[in-house]
């Protein structure tokens, strides 16, 4: 299939004007091998069903590519779009919880609330989060769940990385088991596109959910079951101020909640949220025991200048994840964007759960992060849902872009002939009416076959 727009964003180079983008399937498999000798067949036959084959301008990918040609008219095609942190379990608590006074009745008011739910009402929310995430293009997600044991029911409509969000509070001796239990549950195969494993790696993760509700030993128990099976690691850190409080003074409404439930508290009083991960008290150089490369962090929004000397001491870089509208809700410390940028970080953004936000849109998440970062150019702002989190999920050779033989992931938005492309695409609002997954394309909008 060859599908042109006005407008190809590769993330490769400059957008590309009246281009097209050429996708394996069967109509293009099933030309005689030999038939033409050009490197756009020789890619073609080498590229999995799924996947992008050639782009270009119109006129030259017609040329070395035979097929069906699609015509999206005045639309940029760009490629999907990934979000690097989210929570589909809890897409049916939209609007449910009001902003509270503190982080602690925050964790308060969603266990409440999750009390209420059912293991149905967790699938439906979950189905319903991916709908809604396809319909604003986004092709993958990193999704972490408390209920991995649902997954095998769920038929995901767009690429999953799924991260069992694991919790021992109350330093549970049985951080071993919760591990296995979950791995076995993420083990079996899932049901729809998946993350490729042509690296090595399991198209699954880990996720103990913070510091301060999994223990020392669930997250040793993560990194080991990582470094074997090298697959991915999430946690929240150094999310609020309570937290900073919490781990520095041994003090503060979180303090207080988490040992009045139980929680062992002699690991508060010293050190810094990120001080605590990084290991900075242990006479090995911080950072040192981590598996680094894959972790991706989501929040980091409370950093002192300790840590932000641990950070540039360390050679080895994790991946950051910023939720702006999320952040927004709860009234965090400025996410320090510039200097984690200086530190060559990179940087992804994530919608976190819809408990916290109003809708799964990453581009309304791109907008939000422009309002706090005005000076930062909407291409570059771009990079952070499909470029960098491709990196951060160890995919950078299969999806963030539109290259050969990378994963079909497409979206198309209307675009304008005004002078800044990356402008209009930040500023797009709405739903997007032609998504392609895996080279499947799912479209509402008016096309023109067989030009
Ligand atoms: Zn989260």
């Amino acid at each position: 299939m060859i599908i042109r727009a006005r407008t190809v964003v590769t993330m490769d180079e400059p957008p590309i004007e009246n281009g097209a983008v050429v996708v394996s399937g069967n109509r293009i498999d099933d030309s005689p091998s030999g038939s033409s000798p050009s490197r756009a067949a020789r890619l073609c036959r080498a590229a999995p069903a799924g996947s992008v084959v050639d782009v270009g301008k119109f006129d030259e990918v017609k040329a070395r590519n035979a097929g069906q040609i699609v015509d999206l008219g005045e639309q940029a095609l760009l490629p999907g779009l990934i979000n690097a942190h989210c929570h589909l379990d809890y897409t049916c608590l939209r609007g449910k919880i009001r902003p509270q006074k503190t982080f602690a009745d925050w964790i308060r008011a969603i266990n409440a609330e999750k009390a209420r739910l059912s293991p149905k009402d967790y699938l439906s929310s979950i189905n319903e989060g991916f709908a809604e995430a396809k319909r604003f293009g986004t092709t993958t997600v990193a999704n972490l769940t408390a209920f991995p044991n649902l997954i095998p029911q769920i038929h995901a409509p767009i690429r999953t990385c799924w991260f069992a969000e694991l919790i021992d509070v109350r330093a549970s001796k049985h951080a071993n088991e919760i591990v296995d239990l979950a791995i076995e549950s993420l083990g079996r195969a899932p049901s729809g596109p998946v993350l490729s494993v042509a690296e090595g790696g399991a198209p699954w993760g880990l996720a103990p959910h913070a510091l301060f509700t999994a223990s020392k030993n669930l997250f040793a128990c993560c990194e080991e079951i990582a470094r074997r099976e090298n697959v991915l690691l999430t946690t929240h850190l150094a999310e609020s101020r309570e937290e900073m409080e919490m781990f520095r003074d041994a003090s503060g409404a979180l303090y207080e909640f988490l040992k009045r439930i139980g929680r062992p508290m002699d690991d508060c009083g010293n050190e810094t949220p990120l001080g605590l991960f990084m290991g900075a008290s242990s006479p090995r150089r911080a950072g040192c025991g981590r598996a680094l490369p894959q972790w991706i962090i989501a929040h980091l929004n409370e950093l002192t200048e300790s840590d932000f000397e641990l950070l540039e001491e360390s050679n080895v870089k994790f991946h950051v994840v910023h939720c702006p509208r999320s952040h927004g809700y709860f009234k965090h410390s400025q996410f320090p964007f510039e200097q984690l940028h200086s530190l060559r970080f990179n940087i992804c953004l994530g919608t976190d759960s819809l408990a916290t936000n109003e809708s799964l849109s990453l581009f309304a998440e791109m907008r939000a992060f422009q309002r706090s970062e005005p000076g930062i150019s909407p291409d570059e702002i771009l990079k952070m849902v499909t470029v960098n989190p491709a990196m951060a999920l160890h995919q950078e050779n299969m999806i963030g872009r539109i290259r050969p033989g990378f994963c079909a992931d497409l979206i198309a938005i209307p675009c304008g002939r005004g002078p800044n492309l990356f402008e209009d695409i930040v500023g797009f609002d709405g739903q997007v009416d032609s998504v392609m997954v895996n080279g499947e394309l799912q479209t509402t909008h008016p096309l023109r076959l067989n030009l």
